[in-house]
């Protein structure tokens, strides 16, 4: 299987994160990326290639073209406001202060943009994500190019984001450009497959008014795990959508022999949907050891799980998303790759 990877990656690290009362070190680091990699060249799953470059096109077929040049801008507007570090949230326009026309205040903006405030941007933040969204669109090519399954080793992560907004850790949404981008290469129908522990709001709400592709989550909670406001059972889409959208949420303690029973439905579900692509968000936070997850699943259950999505038999693009175990990251994401190759028939 083809890996697609991007060292640029390394020029979003962000310094601090608040957590829980206190400020940590980012769980969301440049070590989760490097730790894959390092994986999938330990157990030669194939050839690892850089992004080729496919612009901001496809970029702008699913993100708002303000968000973007936002962005892009973010971090020059940031400093030259006398702001220094990275670039934090502080102020949005809340519940009882809707938003009415914008502030030209860079901090401002920043609230206006962000989703949530754990997320912190730095000089090279925008050319990681742009790389990132190529990393997914490279993959992409391989799929389209006749490959049974790629993966896009993408980071920063990007199923959080939707058209206007970056948080949960994400600024471009990978997964969602990758889908668009098939379909407007001649895919009829695409189905995303969002198996991270968080449920894909970003994903959700580009594509919640649509029936060209079809979005499932597994994820906790939504009473009890981030992004809190989104991913219960009840949303399933809106207008020509309804019907496309599907979320299973699981509780605290999920082990993987429950999980799996939602991930059956959910391929079952994807089946009778027949899509020409199959997009999977591969997270790894429903790790038993994640440290800001509550699920209970095992290294050998990722195994399991590559095999199951195999058996669905369509051309799959694996995404990569959040996972912040990150001694076991890299062997947790490639079991899920090997035992999906292993089930295909198709051994590195
Ligand atoms: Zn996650």
């Amino acid at each position: 299987m083809l890996t697609v990877y991007s060292d640029r990656h390394t020029l979003h690290h962000a310094r601090a994160e608040p957590f829980g009362g206190t400020v940590v070190e980012p769980f969301e680091c440049p070590q989760r990326a490097e730790y894959v990699l390092a994986r999938v060249r330990e157990v030669g799953l194939g050839p690892v290639t850089p992004p080729a470059d496919h612009g901001l096109g496809p970029v702008l077929r699913v993100h708002d073209a303000g968000y973007v040049q936002f962005l892009q801008t973010v971090w020059a507007d940031w400093t030259a406001a006398g702001f220094s570090g990275q670039v934090t949230p502080s102020v949005w326009p809340g519940r009882t202060m809707p938003f009415r026309r914008p502030s030209s205040h860079i901090e401002a903006r920043v609230g206006y943009y962000a989703l949530c405030g754990e997320t912190g941007i730095v000089e090279g933040t925008w050319e990681a994500a742009y790389w990132s969204a190529q990393t997914a669109l490279t993959a992409l090519d391989a799929v389209l190019g006749g490959d049974r399954a790629a993966f896009a080793l993408c980071r920063p992560p990007g199923h959080h984001a939707p058209r206007d907004q970056f948080g949960g850790y994400c600024f471009l949404n990978n997964a969602a450009i990758a889908a668009q981008a098939a379909l407007d290469h001649g895919a009829q129908r695409v189905a995303v497959l969002d198996v991270d522990f968080h449920h894909g709001n970003g994903t959700q709400e580009i594509f919640y008014d649509r029936s060209d592709v079809l979005f499932l989550s597994l994820h906790g909670t939504p009473d009890q795990a981030y992004p809190y406001f989104m991913g219960w059972e009840d949303e399933t889409g809106h207008g020509a959508g309804e019907g496309f959208t599907v979320n299973y949420p699981l509780p605290e303690g999920t082990p993987y022999s429950v999980w799996k029973q939602a991930l059956e439905r959910a391929l079952d579900r994807i089946r009778a949907y027949a899509p020409d692509l199959l997009v999977i968000s591969l997270g790894l936070d429903t790790y038993e050891h994640d440290p800001i997850s509550f699920f209970r699943l095992t290294g050998d259950d990722y195994r399991d799980t590559g095999a199951l999505l195999a058996g669905v038999d369509l051309p799959t693009l694996f995404v990569m998303e959040g996972g912040y175990a990150v001694d076991d990251l890299g062997v947790n994401t490639v079991n899920v790759l090997q035992g999906f190759e292993t089930a295909a028939g198709d051994r590195p």
